[in-house]
């Protein structure tokens, strides 16, 4: 298993999100949410199941719209972008894998370099050959995902997200499908992207990981950021009562 990268972040950016309100019918999910996250930095994102975290990574992607707020990328406001020129710049992963499965693994990567970066044949199979070795599956190219284990269909989500050379990514639970001893395989792939400077919001429910690696944590419930800071502070001292409950169930 490599756990040595090469990824290069082209281009960090600072990513904002502002007041972000979303409702599904009667139900208030996202009720004003504030997340900073500088470029460079790697924010998790913490908090009970129902909160409105996946909510929120999908409506940055424009997977969902938001009923109002903004999200910026360097202070633009991508929501009056098409949704195709945000993807270009932020890739999502998701707990499912959401890969393809008539595809081939190559053609899982290759698809979006074609049809959003517009690159050739050989050009897409170029770049996503490079990224299948980065994450150590190159010889896995012509499989179909679901002869992968877990793990391994996880790293070609990831290799597929990062051969669009993002500028910042979104993590929903990515571990949480995977079987136990697959997990840290994963956890390291992120690692080593959040220290090569990547832009990202990582949903996890691995605390240790959060504490590793956050540059900051936030805690939502009830689709509000209610803490955010430090991992030691969030972790260590957790200001209010929400967060303190929170803790005392999963730490
Ligand atoms: P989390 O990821 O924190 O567990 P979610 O963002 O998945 O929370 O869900 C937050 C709330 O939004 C839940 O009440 C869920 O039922 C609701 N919800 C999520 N997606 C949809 C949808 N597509 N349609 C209707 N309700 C949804
Ligand atoms: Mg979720």
């Amino acid at each position: 298993m490599s756990t040595t990268t090469s990824w290069k972040t082209a281009d960090p950016v600072h990513l904002e999100v502002r007041d972000l309100h979303l409702a599904f019918g009667a139900n208030k999910v996202l009720r004003g949410v504030d997340l900073d996250i500088p470029s460079g930095q790697s924010v998790c994102v913490i908090g009970p199941s129902g909160s409105g975290k996946s909510t929120l990574l999908r409506t940055v992607n424009r997977l969902i719209e938001p009923d109002s707020g903004e999200v910026l990328l360097d202070g633009e406001n991508t929501l009056t972008w098409n949704p195709d020129q945000l993807r270009r710049q932020v890739g999502m992963v998701f707990q499912q894998f959401n890969l393809f499965p008539h595809k081939t693994v190559l053609q899982n990567i290759t698809l979006a370099l074609r049809k959003l970066k517009g690159l050739s044949a050989d050009e897409a199979n170029e770049v996503a050959l490079g990224q299948l070795d980065i994450v150590g599956l190159r010889d896995k190219a012509g499989r179909r995902p679901g002869n992968l284990s877990g793990g391994q269909q996880q790293r070609v989500a990831i290799a597929r997200a990062l051969a669009m050379s993002p500028r910042a990514m979104l993590f929903d639970e990515v571990t949480s499908a995977l079987d136990p001893e697959l997990v840290k395989g994963i956890l390291a792939l992120l690692a080593d992207l959040a220290a090569q400077g990547m832009t990202m919001v990582v949903v996890t429910h691995e605390m240790g990981f959060a504490r590793r690696v956050a540059g900051k944590v936030a805690f939502m419930d009830g689709g509000v950021v209610v803490e955010a800071g430090p991992p030691e502070q969030i972790f260590d001292s957790p200001a209010g009562p929400r967060l303190q409950q929170f803790l005392s169930q999963v730490l």
